[in-house]
């Protein structure tokens, strides 16, 4: 945040810099006494020729007021007096004392206009450095940014490479001709509506629409700022936004939300086949055994029970279809077509993300992903998908109403042998005696909850050649774990 500030204060005022840092006294002593012994040997050499008094003194004043500052000067004035007054035999003491003033105040004077030529020209450096840095600044922004600027007239007078490429076109191909041929809303009634800038109201049709170079539609947020005149003929700067691949995304988010729920239901319905036919399978054949017997007694009764006999085999066989109809429902739907594809989990989590950003908004839990790079598995991607919501809503539900839960999904390569995906939260926990027991399918402690959650997620896991591992997290919660595999052959192991 404070780098953040600095930058924004560099940006309107440019970076201080201090071009004339204070001197030292051991500097001033040093100019302006080698200074004035410069000035001095300069007028023993002159000396010759005439009288010089003061004259030779006034370039060492300058020196000194170009190499220190305002007291170093003040000490070359003091010397060269102190000097004139020593060597130079005056007629009266008045005539010298006027001379030593009237040199003090000229060589004053002459020292003034140098040092304000100096802080002149820092300032012009300093000016000149920081216009070098906005201007750097002004081309990385607009060089990513999609602006346009048009004229009174709604003419393109200037288009960024970014807005181009959104129009589909060359920046060359937009500059000179009407804004309108691209976003038809954009006419002149707008430009003259937009006196006093801002975000652009929507035309009457619903949304700003683009119609790029290949004829694609594409809708658009556009902002608008009134330039001031001095930019004349430029008169409005617009930036666009392209909606579409806003739109898009969502788009994609709601179908991958479809897809798992069908998904979820097919599942579910899979899991829920699996335990009907291995519940019914005992009283189906025993009920089967039964008629069995009953037969058996009914034909020994002789031509009497003959018609009983006969009915009691029909409802025998209907009873060994019913176990047959299940049997076949289960084996359908468990064990549905897989469709395995080398995947990137990173990819899978960067479309769940929208999933898991509606269940942390809902539950109020933060879901943090942390996912290692080689992360290419062989897997069912919505299957896994599927696995992983299924993980995150349980740890949601664990940490719900608790102040400070967190669930973690993170993501570890062990290289071959496979990749590892943990769900983990900080919640109660599933005590040791009870972890078996939770896979079971109707097994739930939840009032709205259908127990089959985690057992359709043990059945993905276990179809990846993997296998559905609960601990404890290190915060202390549930912690649940499964590998990924690299290879095909590894996920029909
Ligand atoms: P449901 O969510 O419908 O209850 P699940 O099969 O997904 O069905 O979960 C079964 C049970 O396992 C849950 O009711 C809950 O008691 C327990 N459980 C699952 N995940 C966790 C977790 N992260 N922390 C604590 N308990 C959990």
């Amino acid at each position: 945040m404070i780098g953040l500030a600095a930058m924004a204060r560099d940006v309107r005022q440019g970076p201080r810099t201090d071009a004339r840092a204070r001197p030292t006294w051991v500097r001033r002593i040093c100019v302006a006494g080698l200074a004035i012994a410069a000035a001095v040997a300069l007028r023993t050499v002159l000396e010759t020729f005439g009288d010089f008094y003061y004259l030779p003194m006034i370039p060492a004043v300058m020196a000194t007021a170009l190499l220190a500052d305002r007291q170093a000067v003040a000490l070359a004035i003091l010397l060269s007096t102190g000097f004139n007054l020593v060597v130079v035999h005056r007629l009266n003491v008045v005539d010298a004392a006027v001379n030593a003033a009237l040199f003090a105040v000229v060589a004053w004077g002459i020292a003034e206009v140098c040092q304000r030529l100096i802080e002149a020209l820092a300032r012009a450096q300093d000016l000149a450095r920081n216009l070098t840095v906005r201007q750097a600044l002004l081309d990385a922004i607009l060089g990513s940014t999609p602006v346009v600027t048009v004229d009174r007239a709604g003419t393109v007078r200037r288009i960024t490479p970014a807005a181009a490429g959104l129009l589909g076109e060359d920046p060359d191909a937009v500059t000179g001709r009407p804004f309108a041929d691209w976003v038809a809303a954009f006419d002149l009634e707008t430009l003259s509506a937009l006196e006093g800038g801002g975000r652009l109201g929507t035309p009457p049709d619903g949304h700003w629409t683009a119609v790029k170079a290949n004829g694609d539609v594409v809708p658009m947020t556009l902002q608008a700022a009134l330039l001031p005149d001095q930019a004349a003929p430029e008169h409005i700067v617009v930036s666009l936004a392209d909606q579409g691949e806003s739109e898009a995304a969502r788009k994609r988010a709601r179908d991958l939300q479809t897809q798992l729920e069908q998904v979820w239901r097919l599942n579910s319905l899979g899991q829920m086949a699996a335990t009907l036919a291995h519940e019914l399978n005992q009283p189906l054949t025993a009920a089967a055994v039964y008629l069995h017997a009953g037969h058996a007694d009914v034909v020994r009764s002789g031509p009497l029970g003959d018609s009983a006999g006969r009915n009691l085999d029909l409802a025998k066989t209907q009873i060994l279809r019913a176990g047959e109809i299940i049997r076949r429902m289960r084996d359908l739907i468990a064990t549905g077509s897989r469709s395995f594809s080398r995947e990137h989990v990173q990819s899978m989590i960067d479309d769940l993300s929208p999933v898991f950003s509606l269940i942390s908004r809902d539950s109020d839990v933060p879901i943090r992903c942390e996912i290692d790079a080689d992360d290419l598995v062989v897997a069912d991607r919505v299957q896994v998908q599927q696995a992983l919501t299924n993980l995150v809503r349980n740890a949601v539900d664990a940490v719900g109403g608790q102040s400070g839960g967190a669930v973690a999904v993170t993501g570890r390569s062990f290289g071959v042998e496979g990749y590892e995906l943990t769900v983990e939260d900080n919640g109660p926990g599933i005590p040791e005696a009870e972890r078996a027991h939770v896979f079971q399918p109707m097994a739930t402690t939840k009032s709205g909850g259908m127990g089959l959650g985690l057992s359709v997620t043990r059945a993905i896991v276990e179809s990846h050649g993997g296998q559905l591992i609960v601990g404890r997290s290190a915060q202390g919660g549930a912690a649940f774990s499964f590998r990924l595999p690299r290879t095909l052959e590894a996920a029909a192991a």
